[in-house]
């Protein structure tokens, strides 16, 4: 991309309307801008870290056995008065009636949606059991919309849903969502903690929330240091082999982990107190075992091998995608701004022209930008090289190649690696090398 004829609405000022970090840094390196109360518009870099995170969200879905297809936004009221849920949902949901005077609503999730489907076409026992999910955009009307695209109306989940035989398969379904989620948080270069959530009127203990330690997180955390140093890629944990997931499962539920609302004074007592944690969380995702409240009041049977009807026993499974990006920022940036991971930074790194128009500084300049194929910002604007300076750093991709007319002369530039600050001089050729 390059910055002279690129849509990066990078503000100086701190903006006032923003109580929190991500928040504030979201709107000064031009990722996005509120359209209404909750409701964003993703330019041009912030949309390249939504796909980014979306990427890996999707790798991990697949590599756990789960199918992806795409529902819509819009449904029909009719399927949530089959499931009870239509009256019960409240305001948060918006309502629509088209041309008909049909009710509609903007699906706020898809349990009902997914379960219509699945009773529409599954048949046999032979059929289960099945995990799909999608990456789609949701509206809650949230009474508070704030935080930016945390706490938003409009937001973009991954949501999943299971289809067992019997409990003891859903059992191994949340398992393998559990790790999938885990794979993907590190990979995202956040530290996720599974917390025992809810489990409403079901009970058991499979229901978690999946929690970022951020200072400006909305839940109260305490947790076992045990987890700051599980490797969930080393591949010691695997979705294939039940042991192993027996295995991953003991150690997220032994090791203390929870929020204010399930926290337990007597059992953090028992905690050696040199491994207790306690901070602030943003929750990232939830999932959920619910067994068949959905497949029972809407009509979700299949054959059994014995020819009886089989009601199939669901979970779902939720990723706060938009949130995550919010996430991202808050656990990772400094007073200059974002200092983004490199596995979901909108460019591997900017090119910083500190002299347009000198022969030299705009050769070395292109063949960076060729030598990075484009993944780049290449800052070509006649601004100051001061300007060019902070906005790199407020933008803040993982590397800087800065190019400046002494250095030129000599086919020399300083690499700068924005999280550590440190800057190198050396020549162009090694400095893409460094960067790819
Ligand atoms: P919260 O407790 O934060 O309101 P929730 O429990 O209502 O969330 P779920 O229904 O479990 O949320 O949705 C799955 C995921 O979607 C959440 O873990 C969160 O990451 C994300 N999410 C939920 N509501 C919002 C929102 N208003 N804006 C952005 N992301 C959201
Ligand atoms: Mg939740």
């Amino acid at each position: 991309m390059r910055l002279s004829r690129s849509l990066v609405p990078t503000i100086k000022e701190i903006p006032s309307e923003a109580q929190i970090a991500s928040h504030r840094l979201m709107l000064r390196a031009g990722l996005v801008r509120q359209t209404s109360a909750g409701i964003y518009a993703w330019l041009p870099l912030g949309l390249r870290v939504l796909r980014n995170i979306e990427r890996i969200v999707r790798q991990e879905q697949d590599a756990a056995g789960a199918q992806e297809m795409l529902m819509p936004t819009v449904q029909p009221a009719e399927l949530w008065r089959q499931s009870g849920r239509y009256e019960d949902y409240g305001r948060e949901m918006l309502r629509i009636t088209d041309r008909h005077d049909r009710e509609m609503l903007y699906g706020p999730t898809n349990e009902e949606m997914i379960t219509d489907i699945m009773r529409q076409s599954v048949k046999s026992y032979r059929e289960l059991p099945q995990i799909l999910y999608h990456i789609q955009w949701k509206f809650r009307d949230e009474v508070r919309p704030r935080f930016g695209v945390m706490r938003g109306r409009e937001f973009l989940m991954k949501d999943a849903y299971s289809f067992d035989l019997d409990r003891a398969g859903a059992v191994v379904s949340y398992r393998r969502m559990m790790l999938a989620y885990m794979r993907t948080f590190q990979r995202l270069g956040l530290r996720a903690i599974p917390m025992v959530a809810d489990t409403g009127p079901i009970g058991g203990d499979l229901s978690h929330e999946f929690i970022v330690l951020a200072p400006t997180g909305e839940s109260q955390v305490f947790y076992d240091a045990a987890f700051d140093d599980i490797d969930y890629l080393g591949g010691e944990f695997e979705h294939g082999s039940a042991e192993n997931l027996d295995r991953f499962f003991s150690l997220m539920t032994t090791n203390y982990a929870a929020t204010d609302e399930k926290h337990d004074a007597a059992t953090w007592d028992r905690v050696e107190p040199a491994r207790r944690r306690e901070g602030r969380g943003i929750e990232v995702g939830h999932i959920f075992y619910f067994g068949t409240k959905y497949s029972k009041s809407m009509g979700l049977s299949v054959t059994g091998a014995d020819g009886k009807p089989v009601i199939p026993e669901m979970g779902s499974y939720g990723v706060g995608v938009s949130r995550l990006v919010g996430a991202v920022i808050e656990a990772g940036h400094d007073e200059a701004g974002i200092i983004w991971p490199d596995s979901i930074a909108p460019y591997r790194a900017a090119i910083l022209n500190l002299k347009p128009g000198d022969a030299a500084c705009d050769r070395m300049c292109e063949t960076a930008y060729v030598g990075l194929a484009g993944d780049a910002i290449l800052d070509d604007r006649p601004e100051r090289a001061g300007v060019k300076f902070a906005e790199a750093d407020l933008i803040g991709l993982p590397w800087q190649i800065i190019v400046g007319p002494r250095g030129a002369a000599n086919g020399a530039v300083e690499l700068k690696r924005r999280a550590t600050g440190e800057r190198v001089e050396m020549p162009l050729s090694k400095a893409i090398r460094a960067c790819t």
